[in-house]
């Protein structure tokens, strides 16, 4: 029998499972650090793809998850954002060479998106964009049935966005950015910023406030982060109309962290696309909901690449 290889490369911890054909279960599945001192994490990742190959079965085919930028064509890790070992390293030709079978690269926030397509919270839909809203803002598109890739894999970083122009100032550099007004770390910013400036609130004389503690405090009825969330709500909202324009998809999918605080931007999303949008039939039967596969969507995404090779 011969099975799939999926592998979810993180800047904490590595992840790979193995599969056999049709079930979502693993065959095996193990997690690692990606970084220990005086081993190289190509020698981590190796090792971890070993300790899931059960005895006596071949590998059909690799999938990877990890993120970019990436070379999609050459199969090579241009940046890596936590792992600076992994910047050039081609990581393709590297698992080929050692595993003699096909290796699939993708982007994580890509990948999380065609594994809630597939068999995540985004099933029987053909037209989904998946956002994930932790420190950062991911984004994967699913359009007309297929992962959106462009013309250098670069398609679908949303998180990347535009505003406000001139606005806060984005983890790229860049100003203005969705990521920089509503993911967690840029909520949590804005909420400090206001206390500093002699705003009241609750949360006033906590240290390392985050987006998690700000949402407690909006579901206790703080004004202040009410309104934190009402301005990144708004954020998304803005960034929504512009998709749906552009993607006009069925499905769209909330994931990471901040989506667990998902019902106090809702209205404020809601409230934008209501007003906004230019036809209302965008909007009529669009589907908002949170992600189904919590970590594991980059995982069973790779797997999906591995199986059906889409890349
Ligand atoms: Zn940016």
């Amino acid at each position: 029998m011969k099975i799939h290889i999926a592998i979810d490369i993180g800047g904490t911890q590595m992840r790979a499972a193995s599969y056999a054909s049709d079930t979502l279960t693993p065959i095996k599945i193990n997690r690692i650090q990606s970084q220990v001192s005086g081993v190289q994490p190509q020698q981590r990742l190796v090792e971890v793809i070993h300790s899931v190959i059960p005895k006596d079965k071949s590998i059909e085919a690799i999938g990877i998850a990890v993120a970019g930028p990436l070379d999609l064509e050459s199969g090579v890790i241009q940046k890596s954002p936590n792992i600076p070992a992994f910047d050039n390293f081609p990581i393709v030709d590297f698992l080929k060479l050692r595993f003699a079978a096909p290796v699939f690269l993708g982007n994580d926030a890509n990948l999380a998106a065609l594994g809630e397509w597939r068999y995540g919270s985004g099933q029987n839909h053909n037209n989904v964009i998946y956002l994930t809203i932790s420190t950062g803002i991911g984004s994967g598109v699913i359009a007309d049935n297929r992962l959106l890739l462009g013309a250098r894999g670069m398609a679908a970083e949303l998180g990347h966005v535009i505003i406000f122009p001139g606005g806060p100032k984005c983890s790229c550099g860049k100003r203005g950015h969705l990521e920089a007004i509503a993911s967690g770390t840029a909520i949590a910013r804005w909420t400090s910023d206001q206390i500093r400036q002699g705003q009241n609130s609750t949360l006033k004389g906590f240290q390392d406030i985050d987006a998690r503690i700000i949402a407690e405090a909006a579901n206790n009825g703080d004004s202040l982060a009410l309104s934190a969330f009402e301005r990144a709500g708004e954020a998304l909202g803005i960034a929504l109309v512009n998709f749906l324009v552009i993607f006009n998809p069925s499905c769209i999918i909330f994931g990471g962290g901040v989506s667990k605080s998902i019902d106090l931007l809702l209205p404020h999303i809601r409230k934008i696309l209501e007003t906004q949008i230019f036809e209302s039939s965008y909007y009529q039967d669009l589907i908002l909901e949170t992600a189904a596969l919590g970590d594991d969507a980059g995982l069973l995404g790779a797997l999906v690449l591995a199986r059906e090779s889409l890349i």
